[in-house]
């Protein structure tokens, strides 16, 4: 029984890594990837005596350049399934600014059907399977989008002109305090998307590139009530574009970029701690030394699934960032 109980645990924390094809205008090359083939990816460190080395990771799953969105949802499908059935998800992007985090989650620009990121993909599939159960159970879908910047939460949603509540508490399970909106439909949640995004840019004042310096959530709670029995479940999926983990040398920058960088490696190392220590099942959890972790603490361990997609950047200058990228994704799989 305790086998599968550790069995279990391990089984809740999954490591995805992709990388990004060169941007259009550059060659096709594969730059500092040397190979990939299913949960392997090799990397090619230049060293300094003139040989080449070669550094090998492993993870669930590698997607390579040329892997689609549709490739990547396929794989975090089953994930969102259980949702319905009353579980509590957590979904990460990770990596260095311009790796492909919100590629990744939300998709390009010039968003089409087919770059539709993760997070579009999953409501519509939740709404897809809470319809095909409508005659046994009925659900309650609504979402919340939040920002964390310098370790201050934000509620992207928080627009005149929305019908919201503010929960504070449902059944035990925390749930953040702020607003809160029903969608029904996959075109609900794009209208949302675009007002979370709109309000984020609102306040960028100075700083036209904060949203790679912060941590956006777009967290979904499901209800659902059994026709017959009146029995009530809950799940809930966090959906999150972390801040950019490039480490910024401290000799170069003061100020209110020193402070924001500070609080972004505080919460990136507090959340590889908190997954760290759950993978490897010890007994405390420090999820207090950040706003994030604190946050999410109800959906990271006990009976809540993990995904964590790492991203990387195949050009050689990306090389000491994707490295310790990498490092850092294999500590917490
Ligand atoms: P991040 O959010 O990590 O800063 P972005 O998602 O903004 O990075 O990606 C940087 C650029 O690379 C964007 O122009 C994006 O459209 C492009 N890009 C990222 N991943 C892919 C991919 N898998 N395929 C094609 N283009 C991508
Ligand atoms: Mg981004």
């Amino acid at each position: 029984k305790l086998y599968n109980q550790v069995q279990d645990l391990k089984g809740n924390i999954r490591v995805y890594c992709r990388v990004r094809p060169f941007l259009t205008g550059q060659p096709n090359r594969f730059g500092t990837v040397d190979r990939i083939d299913e949960g392997n990816i090799t990397i090619i460190t230049p060293s300094k005596y003139g040989k080449e080395g070669r550094k090998s990771f492993s993870f669930n799953k590698v997607f390579g350049p040329m892997a689609t969105q549709e490739e990547v949802f396929a794989d975090t499908q089953p994930l969102i399934r259980s949702v319905l059935d009353g579980y509590n998800v957590c979904i990460f992007a990770y990596g260095q600014t311009g790796s492909g985090k919100t590629y990744t989650m939300t998709g390009p620009k010039d968003l089409t059907e087919e770059s539709l990121g993760v997070n579009y993909r999953a409501l519509s599939d939740l709404f897809i399977l809470s319809d095909q159960r409508k005659e046994i159970i009925c659900y309650d879908i609504s979402v919340q989008m939040l920002e964390i910047y310098n370790e201050q939460v934000r509620d992207l949603l928080a627009t005149d002109g929305l019908n919201r509540r503010y929960p504070s508490s449902q059944n035990g399970i925390n749930v953040p305090d702020a607003s809160l909106v029903s969608v029904s439909s996959p075109s609900d949640v794009l209208n949302l998307m675009n007002i979370g995004q709109r309000n984020r840019a609102v306040s960028a004042t100075a700083m036209n590139d904060r949203s790679s310096r912060s941590h956006s959530c777009l967290t979904v709670h499901v209800q659902g009530r059994d026709l017959t029995s009146g029995a009530v479940l809950r799940g809930s999926m966090h959906l999150v574009d972390l801040a950019g983990s490039e480490r910024v040398d401290k000799s170069e920058v003061t100020g209110d970029r020193l402070k924001e960088a500070q609080h972004i490696n505080k919460s990136l190392s507090a959340l590889g701690d908190v997954i760290a220590s759950l993978a490897q099942k010890n007994s405390h959890v420090p999820y207090r030394n950040s706003k994030l972790t604190q946050l999410l603490q109800d959906s990271l361990g006990g009976q809540a699934k993990t995904l964590m997609f790492v991203h990387v950047s195949p050009e050689a200058d990306a090389l000491g960032e994707t490295i310790s990228t990498l490092k850092f994704a294999e500590r917490v799989a």
